[in-house]
């Protein structure tokens, strides 16, 4: 026999589209299903039955019985109508099939019901929950007794736990100095050039441009240095989050002299929409948000990065983080993070200025595992594109992967790239200690007598959310021990999907769509193609977009049985002035336009590992490409409407 691929191993991960491996997925249901019947049947069975065999033939029962059926199948035949996600055919959003795994663990557990808020109502998946959390901190290359991290209901809720911490740690060092003069105790940090420094006599500035580490180290020393009940009141007494901005500003005044600019938060101009209701929600404000451009790859703009950086240090505006982007949800880029964790060290460097740097990696996260061997170690570029057998990745590629564990927080979606069920997402951050500074501690919730280790399994405590399903934790732990995050299992499904994406890149060039044709962005860096479909008739602005709406109109849900389905979205100046401007001559449209209307441009989100396609599969990317002709013919014919619609991308 020869030995097992990833390839064979695949067509057991999934359902299948055509619901192939039926029979496996039944065994397995039923399996979960009587297992746990087996559970409630021993136990205690000396209590006897509650409900018995002459209750179930009574008329109110066969009344209850029939409702429950028929309501059943309303809903089952309700569900046809949604989305075809396991198909070839559906390329729309960042979503796709589920792997047997994940639905099985989820259903499972499911069954049993835990709630991950703390081990008293999850003994089982708050385990596993804590498990996943560390086996995605290693895949990232975080220490993993330094990390710490846990599951939520998504990337939202991650990012915004992200920046919550960023921002505690941020003005940490602010209610350091002012507990210190309060307790009459020194406290020393390290400066930026590595000195101890009193913290009581630094100014605001200084204070607010610590690195992250230092402060937590002073932390920790404040703690140490008077009796814990007096440290937490006098933190308290000058923290952000127990005074609210509203009178922490007046605080600094009287402290400081002078509250320096609002902090702020840099983005790409890539940045998932979560972010503006992140800084709304935080009272930040949307205002606080910049918007750094992205170079003709969508990927962060270092040296735009930079400048806004220099700009900050000049006005003494405060950093409160720095998102980079690891799969942009638009495009898939992934930002040469290598290259913003070197602009952060020349920041404190030359400019004194410190900020958390966040890797929003909801989508592209698991793209780490292709650049693992299955014990762990660091695969490089030209091994992987050995071991998949085309032209990707670039060097760069891995590095910027490799930087991921330079960040201080990463978020990373199981919901999505992980193929698990809704809902999963991930925090991860480098430093565990920096929880504190978002934990509360509801006595009821506590376990009786609770030590440090049980005190870990009350995750509710350390985060925003409260209660939540210990079934998601189950599922992506089993998906995680059937698909190891390494090349032989994550790795390859997901070098498959950008090999689909190249190939449908690759076949939309030249005449493919004749007589129109499609402007591309460049090669992705992961899955996700984006292009402009034109035709020779189409002279303007208008047109161009109301041609491309009118093809996405009739490749998404509102259409009647579309053959295909992608997504569109409009990107806008001066944010992707640098993917355009490239662009704008080809498409023979106006900058001034540009600037004016934004670009609508077609979108397909390849999750698909079978997209490639291959011997006695379908050919999904000729089918597409077909479709996509039709839909354009048709929606030429049938005359251009104007639209300004903006729908955001999920
Ligand atoms: C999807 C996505 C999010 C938001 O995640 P949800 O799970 O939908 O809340 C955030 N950032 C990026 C880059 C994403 O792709």
């Amino acid at each position: 026999m020869t030995a097992a691929t990833p390839d064979e191993a695949l067509r057991a991960w999934f359902l299948g589209p055509r619901a192939e491996n039926a029979e496996l997925f039944e065994r397995l249901i039923l399996e979960s299903l009587r297992d746990h019947i087996f559970w409630r049947r021993n136990h205690h069975p000396e209590d006897g039955f509650t409900i018995h065999e002459a209750d179930r033939r009574r008329a109110g029962y066969d009344d209850a019985i029939a409702r429950l059926t028929e309501e059943l199948q309303g809903l089952l035949a309700a569900l046809k109508r949604d989305v075809p996600f396991f198909s070839g055919r559906y390329q729309g959003h960042m979503v796709g099939e589920q792997t047997i795994a994940a639905q099985i663990g989820y259903f499972a557990a499911m069954l049993y019901n835990p709630n991950n808020v703390t081990e008293e109502v999850s003994p089982v998946t708050t385990r596993l929950e804590l498990e996943v959390a560390t086996q995605l901190a290693a895949m990232i290359g975080y220490a993993p007794e330094r990390a710490w991290g846990h599951l939520c209901s998504g990337g939202t809720i991650a990012n915004f736990e992200a920046l919550w911490i960023a921002r505690g740690v941020r003005y940490l060092p602010v209610a350091l100095a002012l507990a210190a003069r309060d307790l009459g105790v020194p406290l020393a940090v390290r400066s930026l050039d590595g000195r101890p420094i009193d913290i009581r006599s630094q100014s605001l500035w200084a204070l607010l441009n610590l690195e992250p580490d230092a402060t937590l180290d002073a932390y920790h020393l404040l703690h140490e240095s008077a009796p814990g009940g007096d440290v937490v009141a006098a933190l308290d007494a000058h923290s952000l989050s127990t005074i609210g901005y509203q009178d922490y500003t007046r605080r600094l005044v009287a402290a400081f002299g002078d509250p320096l600019p609002a902090g702020v938060v840099l983005v790409p101009a890539t940045a998932h929409y979560s972010w503006e209701k992140i800084v709304r929600a935080l009272g930040i404000g949307a205002q606080r948000m910049i918007t750094v451009p992205v170079d003709g790859s969508c990927r962060i703009d270092p040296d735009a990065l930079w400048q806004e950086l220099t700009r900050c240090a000049t006005q003494h505006t405060p950093v409160l983080a720095v998102v980079s982007v690891c799969g942009t949800t638009e495009e898939g880029a992934i930002d040469r993070l290598d290259l913003v964790v070197a602009a952060r060290d020349r920041a404190a460097r030359e400019l004194g200025l410190t900020f958390h740097l966040h890797s929003d990696a909801c989508y592209g996260g698991y793209a780490a595992a292709v650049t693992r061997a299955p014990a762990g170690r660091r695969l490089s570029a030209e091994e992987i594109r050995g071991a998949h057998g085309f032209d990707w990745p670039a060097p760069e590629w891995v590095t910027a992967i490799e930087a991921l564990a330079q960040a201080d927080s990463v978020t990373i979606d199981p919901h999505k790239l992980g193929y698990v069920p809704y809902p999963a997402g991930a925090l991860l951050i480098r430093d565990r200690r920096a929880r504190a500074l978002v934990s509360l501690d509801p006595p009821y919730l506590t376990p009786p007598g609770a030590g440090p280790s049980q005190d870990e399994r009350f995750i509710g405590r350390w985060i925003l959310e409260g209660s939540k399903p210990g079934a998601a934790a189950a599922s992506v732990w089993l998906t995680h021990r059937v698909i190891p995050l390494d090349e032989r299992g994550y790795g390859h499904i997901i070098a498959r999907t950008v090999r689909g994406a190249h190939r449908f890149h690759a076949a939309l060039e030249g005449n493919a769509l004749a007589p129109f044709s499609a402007l591309r962005f460049p090669r992705p860096d992961l899955n996700i193609v984006n292009w402009i479909v034109t035709h020779p008739s189409v002279t303007d602005l208008d047109s161009l977009n109301a041609l491309n709406e009118g093809i996405y109109a009739r490749l998404s849900p509102a259409a009647d049985d579309p053959a295909y389905f992608i997504t569109r979205t409009r990107i806008r100046s001066p944010a992707y002035d640098g993917a355009v401007l490239p662009l704008l001559a080809k498409l023979g449209v106006n900058e001034a336009m540009w600037r004016r209307d934004g670009l609508v441009v077609l979108r397909a989100v390849v999750m698909d590992p079978f997209f490639d396609g291959g011997p006695r599969m379908p050919d999904h990317v000729a089918g597409l490409v077909t479709a996509l002709q039709a839909a354009a013919t048709e929606a030429l014919a049938t005359g251009l409407q104007p639209s300004r619609a903006t729908t955001r991308l999920v």
